[in-house]
């Protein structure tokens, strides 16, 4: 496939560039500008919420799908790229990790048993991300549906923990989901970017991704 990506410097990005290795990096875009060789077939944008104006832009020039990584957006761009599922066929996950994903049904499944134990989210990310709490925990935080405490470490070059806890006076439960290293994030939007070549407009999930390929 012929991909565009948006943050193509960024840590995210060369992970991407790393497990997309067999298909054709055919425009960059970073904060040095843009780098175009050919129409991108899908475009990609993990880099940061200032970003995405010119990936909407790319997008509508090239009239093609998009899969979004990028986390804390505000809730006008989500509008905007909601809005954007009216024309083209987008993904859009705070996490790319299936294992987050099924971490995320387990609780919007079973957060309901736990209504009154009391229940706290923490999350671990190494030291230079720019987003707190992230997106992974507010994705999180909606699956439990309700409001929770919710806690931030950055800390040297942890990927990604994220740890659900429920307590009552005499138990207490912890789900946890640790990304062992960037490039499961990277191999979920390559299922992600091979889903959208072939999806009708529409804003997707990276369930609705995963459920797909498995009903294949
Ligand atoms: P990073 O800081 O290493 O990379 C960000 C890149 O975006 C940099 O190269 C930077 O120069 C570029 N950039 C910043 N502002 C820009 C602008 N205005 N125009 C063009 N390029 C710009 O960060 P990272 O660790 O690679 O993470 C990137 C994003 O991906 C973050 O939002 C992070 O939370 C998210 N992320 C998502 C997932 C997921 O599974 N959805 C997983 C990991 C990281």
């Amino acid at each position: 496939m012929k991909y565009g990506l948006t943050g193509a410097s960024g840590r995210m990005g060369g992970e991407i560039r790393r497990v997309f290795s067999s298909h054709e990096l055919v425009f960059a875009l970073d904060l040095d500008g843009e780098n175009f060789t050919e129409n991108p077939e899908v475009m990609l944008d993990f880099s940061l919420p200032a970003a995405l104006g010119k990936t909407l832009e790319a997008v509508r020039r090239f009239s093609c799908p998009l899969v979004l990584g990028t986390t804390g957006l505000s809730a006008a761009q989500m509008e905007d790229v909601r809005g954007l599922g009216s024309a083209v066929a987008v993904v859009q996950s705070s996490n790319f990790a299936a294992g987050v994903t099924l971490l995320k049904m387990i609780l919007r499944e079973y957060a309901p048993l736990f209504a009154d134990w009391d229940a706290e989210i923490s999350e671990t990310h190494h030291n230079r991300k720019k987003d707190a709490p992230s997106g992974t925990a507010i994705l999180l935080r909606d699956a439990l549906g309700r409001d929770c405490p919710t806690h931030s470490l950055r800390l040297g070059g942890v990927p990604g923990d994220h740890s659900v806890s429920f307590a009552n006076e005499g138990e207490m439960v912890t789900l946890t989901h640790r990304a062992l290293s960037r490039s499961v994030f990277a191999l979920g939007a390559l299922k992600a970017a091979e889903f959208v070549l072939s999806a009708r407009p529409g804003f997707y999930s990276f369930e609705e991704v995963l459920t797909c390929a498995q009903r294949r």
